[in-house]
């Protein structure tokens, strides 16, 4: 962190500064120039509050060298993380397809979606048991019922189970029975609930809040990695803007973006992102030719009967289309970038 002081400050109110920043911990290094003076911060400024340095009457400006996300940014981890959830793995090359209905409705119902993306070579079964609905007379979900016919999925099909945490009530369960914990769009910034889920071990599928900066995501990522022990997938899922013809507008740069800035896995969610079934299609083919390390789709075997998000699910048969072609255009990629290598 860099102190930018204003021409000619109180020396006095310098030195007042300086003694506040050394108590800290932090040592300081000045360099005088001719018209500008700087004083450079070295030690663990993570803990320092930009806009209260502002408050001393000898600031200009502070200005930040490095990302105040140190877990979850690439310059103290360069290598992508790659996150294994029994032998299936995502990021670092590695690509997976979470499918499954928006909301678990019945046995017959999860089992059938379960059986159909399993047979077109989905690697994650999702389900929402807990559902964050905007007005509180919509369905909610089928609560711990619903986790219950998810592990029933999963123990026909093997496919492991991503599905949302709502609240801190229930961690101690999703960390015995889920296999990935996600936190929904507006639990982003829920940062009791980021440290809780950060200390089960499970991996955490962590989407992006409806209205939050890419900065604000990693930041959200940096609280669960703090506690110590799970792995994050980070999950571009639409943002708001003044667009209205999609219910939500799918930042695909956020990917290339957060890849730069993160080691962690970034997968994309065309479902949420766009609001509509007939635009998951090109959506999902545009996220995985953007570089993202997997996808989230909604399916439903009934969209038109869908309790929750029929719009924008896929038919199993759609989706088969799908991955039929995520796989040609994977391959593509991959050619393309054994080419590259070899140049
Ligand atoms: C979901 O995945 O069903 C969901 C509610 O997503 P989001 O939090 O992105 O709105
Ligand atoms: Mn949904």
């Amino acid at each position: 962190m860099i102190i930018v002081l204003k021409t000619e400050p109180d020396p006095a109110e310098v030195a007042r500064m300086e003694q506040d920043l050394e108590r800290r911990g932090l040592s300081l290094h000045a360099i005088k120039g001719q018209n500008t003076q700087v004083i450079g911060l070295v030690g663990d400024t993570a803990s320092v509050d930009e806009e209260a340095l502002q408050m001393y009457s000898c600031v200009d400006k502070v200005l930040k060298v490095q990302e105040p996300y140190k877990l979850a940014g690439r310059r103290f981890h360069p290598h992508d993380s790659i996150v294994d959830v029994a032998g299936r793995k995502v990021g670092g090359g590695h690509f997976a397809v979470i499918a499954g209905p928006c909301s678990v409705e019945s046995e017959e119902q999860v089992l059938s979606i379960a059986n159909d993306v399993k047979l077109s070579g989905a690697q994650f079964l999702r389900g929402g048991a807990f559902k964050p609905r905007t007005s509180p007379y919509a369905f909610q979900g089928l609560g711990l019922d619903g986790l219950e016919l998810l592990k029933i999925a999963r123990e026909k099909t093997g496919l492991p189970i991503v599905t949302e945490i709502m609240g801190q009530e229930f961690v101690e369960i999703f960390e015995r029975d889920v296999d990935i914990i996600q936190v929904g769009a507006r639990n982003m910034q829920n940062f009791l609930l980021l440290r809780e889920v950060g200390k089960t071990g499970r991996p955490i599928l962590l989407k992006r809040g409806l209205s939050n900066t890419i900065e604000e995501l990693l930041m959200a990522a940096e609280y669960v990695l703090s506690s110590g022990k799970s792995r994050v997938i980070l999950c571009e899922r639409g943002i708001r803007t003044f667009e209205t013809a999609t219910r939500n507008t799918l930042d695909l740069s956020a990917v290339p973006v957060l890849q730069k800035k993160s080691h962690l896995p970034v997968i994309v969610d065309p479902s949420h992102g766009t609001g509509h079934w007939d635009l998951v299609f090109p959506m999902a083919l545009a996220a995985t030719a953007a570089g993202a390390d997997g996808l989230i789709i909604e399916v439903h075997n009934r969209p038109e009967q869908a309790l929750c998000d029929g719009a924008q699910s896929v038919t199993p048969a759609l989706f088969d289309k799908l991955m039929k072609k995520l796989g040609r255009l994977r391959n593509v990629l991959n050619e393309e970038a054994q080419e590259e290598v070899s140049v």
